[in-house]
């Protein structure tokens, strides 16, 4: 069985011939919102409708980590380490604390309720963006149905002073969301909204004032949907896809694919050099060893 999928010379020398895509777990409904804990050895993934946050680790495989977990989505790591999360239900953003309490970062724009938030980054001077499009308040699948009282956006917020400002506005459902290695440009998705001719690809972003601007078009898979994203330490993006996760140059080219047989709706970089990519596929996670590494943090 192939793993890769090669488009350009250059992706054969990031797959490695004998590292395995590996399912590590698997019986979930819709997994989501991958973050590695190296500090810990292990991994943290959201089971969204199954109201689950699991842990696996390659000693202990899966455990939960929290339930319910809210239907919870994305996660991330601030600079501190601390787990910030996405949390469709309560429609809000939190923060997880050494001791294990959970402090609320944000869940109203202008007195009104975010929508559900989806996934989330951390930058290295602690400001947090996050996605908040409909898909947790539609139905009760992944959350529990409510009308929208707010747009479908990227917020920037400061956590110093809880400070929320819309940044990302032209999207009709704005998804994943990274940062170049050197934060000088940002990547979000668009997921569009259900049911719709919405465009769904990824565009890209000039931060200028901490602030993402100039938003183009930049890629979209060729098969299924761009959702979760994340770039390595040269500023390649790799992309869930319908098939596995694609690998697109910084000028949109697609340079390859890891095939996986399940849609994977997300990704991080983990493992003892962030040379491992874990990913999220429907039902299961899976890894595979690269001849790269992630970006650094989180
Ligand atoms: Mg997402």
């Amino acid at each position: 069985m192939a793993f890769f999928e090669s488009h350009d010379p250059r992706f054969d020398r990031f797959v490695l011939g004998n590292a395995p895509v590996k399912r590590l777990a698997t019986g979930f409904d819709w997994v989501e919102g991958p973050v590695w804990f190296g500090d810990a050895g292990c991994l943290l993934f959201s089971d969204i409708p199954n109201d689950t946050i699991h842990r696996w680790s390659p000693e202990t495989g899966v455990s939960t980590y929290r339930r319910p977990s809210h239907n919870a989505n994305g996660h991330t790591r601030d600079r501190q380490g601390r787990l910030i999360s996405c949390e469709h239900r309560t429609r809000r953003v939190t923060r997880t604390e050494w001791d294990g309490t959970i402090t609320v970062l944000a869940d109203s724009y202008e007195g009104r309720p975010l929508n559900s938030p989806n996934d989330v980054i951390v930058a290295s001077d602690g400001t947090v963006f996050f996605s908040d499009p409909h898909y947790g308040i539609m139905m009760d699948y992944e959350g529990e149905r409510a009308e929208e009282e707010n747009a479908r956006v990227v917020y920037r917020l400061d956590p110093a002073t809880g400070a929320l400002e819309q940044v990302v506005t032209d999207m009709a459902c704005p998804n994943g969301l990274c940062l170049s290695p050197d934060e000088s440009l940002m990547y979000v998705a668009d997921t569009g909204r259900m049911w719709s001719d919405d465009p769904q690809h990824i565009r890209v972003y000039d931060m200028l004032d901490g602030r993402p601007a100039n938003g183009r078009d930049f890629a979209k898979p060729d098969v299924g949907i761009a959702d979760g994203i994340r770039c390595d330490e040269d500023g390649l993006l790799w992309s869930s896809a319908g098939d596995g996760v694609h690998c697109f140059d910084t000028d949109g080219t697609l340079l390859g694919k890891i095939l996986v047989p399940e849609t994977v709706s997300n990704l991080c970089f983990g493992g003892r050099r962030k040379h491992v990519l874990y990913m999220t596929g429907t039902t299961s996670i899976y890894s595979v060893a690269l001849a790269r590494r992630g970006v650094q943090w989180p």
